[in-house]
């Protein structure tokens, strides 16, 4: 029989420079292991044409974003790149109360901000890209922002990537497939650490109780 032993949920935090590759590593773990919801962020930045209101992002103006900051409604905000972006707690706090692991795709700001609230259940991983000129060139490719956005966020790297060291892991996504896999193997180790399986407790004084005779 396999044993499954209860455990905590994961806070698994992806931060990288714009066009580093974090939106197709998520997507790729997702697709992977239904264990993992996204978190999905709020944020005052127009929508691309190829994102979904509630799925990509929720796109809110500028007032209902202070609104919600008054209400307490995250669990992080930050301003990128001018925009605003924040992480609402109520569905964070749900996936988490059920077992299941959160995925956040947020950066080093937001990053920060998580590790003094949730430092325990945190696992920070950076993606970094192969070169400048391969970030340049993934950026130009995804085509869903214009020239002068593509810029500004060059310009934005290498304050990015100068958080690495915040980070718990790091990849470098070079080919794609490698990255994923080495994302699930984050993943897998995560979650075998001894003080998230809350069930080892029970689990052990079991094992270790002689059967009456
Ligand atoms: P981010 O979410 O970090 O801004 P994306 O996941 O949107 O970055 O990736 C930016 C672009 O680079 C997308 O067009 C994506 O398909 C492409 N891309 C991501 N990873 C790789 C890779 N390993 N090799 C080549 N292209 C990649
Ligand atoms: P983009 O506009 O490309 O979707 O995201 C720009 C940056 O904002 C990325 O680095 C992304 O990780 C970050 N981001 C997205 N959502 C959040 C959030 O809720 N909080 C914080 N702090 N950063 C976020």
């Amino acid at each position: 029989m396999t044993q499954t032993i209860a455990r905590r949920g994961l806070m698994l935090v992806l931060s990288s420079p714009s066009g580093a590759g974090k939106s197709t590593l998520s997507r790729r773990l997702l697709e992977s292991d239904p264990q993992i919801a996204m978190s999905v962020s709020a944020t005052t930045r127009a929508k691309r044409p190829n994102e979904v209101d509630g799925k990509d992002y929720f796109f809110v103006t500028p007032q209902r974003f202070e609104e919600m900051v008054r209400d307490g409604a995250f669990l992080e905000h930050a301003s990128v790149f001018g925009n605003r972006y924040g992480t609402p707690s109520a569905p964070v706090e749900k996936i988490l109360a059920r077992g299941r692991d959160v995925l956040f795709d947020i950066d080093w700001q937001g990053a920060q901000q998580l590790s003094q609230k949730a430092k325990d259940d945190l696992v920070r991983v950076f993606i970094l890209p192969p070169s400048r000129d391969e970030l340049e060139r993934r950026l130009r490719e995804r085509a869903e922002d214009s020239a002068e956005v593509v810029a500004r966020r060059m310009a934005e790297a290498s304050n990015e990537i100068s958080r690495w060291s915040e980070y718990d892991y790091v990849i470098l996504n070079d080919d794609v497939g490698k990255a994923q896999e080495q994302l699930k193997a984050i993943v897998a180790a995560e979650r075998l650490n001894r003080q998230r399986q809350t069930g080892l407790v029970d689990f052990v004084r079991d094992l270790t109780q002689a059967k009456a005779p």
